[in-house]
């Protein structure tokens, strides 16, 4: 087999056979919209991987406090985020200024919306967006339990991490109410945060009701190496209530997807697809190291994609993108499409109809072989 012949099958698998208009909820703090949304041709964006730079700052030349300039021991994840901000300003330009002057104290490494991927932070630096504090860093923690399973599952028995229903020795983390000033509030593993402890708690108390169901439904970082299961560091965060992973802050690269009114969704989370197949390249990282801000603390973010259940399908966007770009970076992809409901990029336009069925190409060029193949799709009701 060629190796246009090996992108093709990946291209075929790319293509969709029918997609139809639907109206999902955008999710923001000022208010909530619908939109019509409706799937491209094909899982690869014939767009391109454009970042401006937008650097913001650092803490020493500035009054700010969201570029310490710290450098991460490793980078082990890509952390989605929307803003939850839907107003029609709230573009990744007026996001990446925001960044640039302070952001409130927080920070993230791209602002990615439906016309630029604006870098503010450099990638081997921390950002403050995780919600899983700065103070734990990443260690895999031994269960010395033994396996073979790629997909284990995990729970919670007398207090332990338990993987396929066997116990480990990798006790969940204890959660107690701790004074700071004169207020109690909840800690995990002695770290205090912020949420108040309830009332009638007593100092150093041990909150017990910790049980399976507070493991966030991202899950926990497991690895399997040489036959044996390890552990990513766990915290409970009581903003949330759910058992979450450390490693957002310190350990990732941050991206925040816009979701304000107006702007093009398909085209946003396509640009960030692709942007993230760049960053695990480049950070030798599989796709199951790209998580939802949610695995770091159990928030509901990203809101829009989770609600409207179009997380997997985005998690479909970055493997294909990310399978072309790892085995096909050489190859020239076109997409010849002459039907007006169809952009260059292979968006469908807003005036497309129902039953409508699309025929178009795609022209694969590498330094030795070029070949056209025949696509379409069906728009159905
Ligand atoms: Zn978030």
């Amino acid at each position: 087999m060629t190796k246009l012949e090996r992108l093709k099958i990946i291209l075929d698998a790319a293509a969709e056979k029918e997609i139809s208009w639907q109206n999902i909820k955008v999710y923001g703090y000022q208010y909530n919209y619908e939109v019509p949304f409706i799937k491209s041709i094909s899982k690869f964006w014939f767009g391109d991987n454009v970042v401006e730079e937008y650097i913001a700052p650092l803490n020493e030349d500035s009054n700010h406090h969201n570029r310490s300039g710290r450098i991460k021991k490793s980078t082990e994840y890509i952390t989605i985020h929307d803003t939850a901000s839907t107003a029609k300003s709230a573009d990744e330009y007026a996001h990446a200024k925001y960044v640039a002057n302070g952001g409130g104290g927080t920070s993230w490494h791209y602002s990615v919306g439906s016309n630029m991927a604006c870098h503010q932070i450099p990638n081997n630096e921390v950002a403050y967006h995780a919600g899983d504090g700065l103070e734990v860093e990443f260690k895999l923690m031994d269960t010395t339990l033994m396996g073979d399973n790629p997909t284990p599952v995990l729970s919670i028995i007398d207090g332990f991490y338990a993987i396929d229903g066997k116990k480990t020795k990798v006790s969940i983390p204890s959660v107690t109410f701790e004074k700071v000033n004169d207020k109690l509030v909840y800690a995990s593993d002695g770290i205090k945060q912020t949420k108040l402890a309830p009332f009638g708690a007593i100092e150093g108390e041990k909150y017990q009701n910790i049980t399976t169901n507070h493991i966030n439904d991202a899950g926990i970082r497991i690895d399997l190496i040489d036959g044996k299961y390890y552990i990513g560091p766990t915290y409970y965060n009581a903003t949330y209530g759910f058992i979450a992973n450390r490693g957002g802050n310190l350990h990732s690269i941050g991206i925040e997807t816009m979701v304000n009114e107006g702007s093009n969704l398909i085209r946003t989370w396509h640009r960030c697809a692709k942007l993230v197949a760049h960053l695990l390249l480049e950070n030798h990282l599989g796709v199951d190291r790209v998580k939802p801000h949610h695995f770091f603390s159990g928030k509901p973010c990203p809101m829009t994609l989770r609600s409207n259940h179009l997380w997997d399908y985005f998690m479909n966007l970055v493997l294909i993108e990310y399978q072309i770009l790892k085995d096909f970076s050489d190859v020239k992809i076109t997409l010849i499409c002459n039907d007006e409901a169809v952009d260059a990029e292979g968006l469908i336009q807003k005036d497309s109809f129902d039953n409508k069925i699309i025929k178009y190409q795609i022209k694969l060029e590498d330094k030795t072989e070029q070949c056209i193949f025949d696509y379409q799709v069906k728009i159905v009701k």
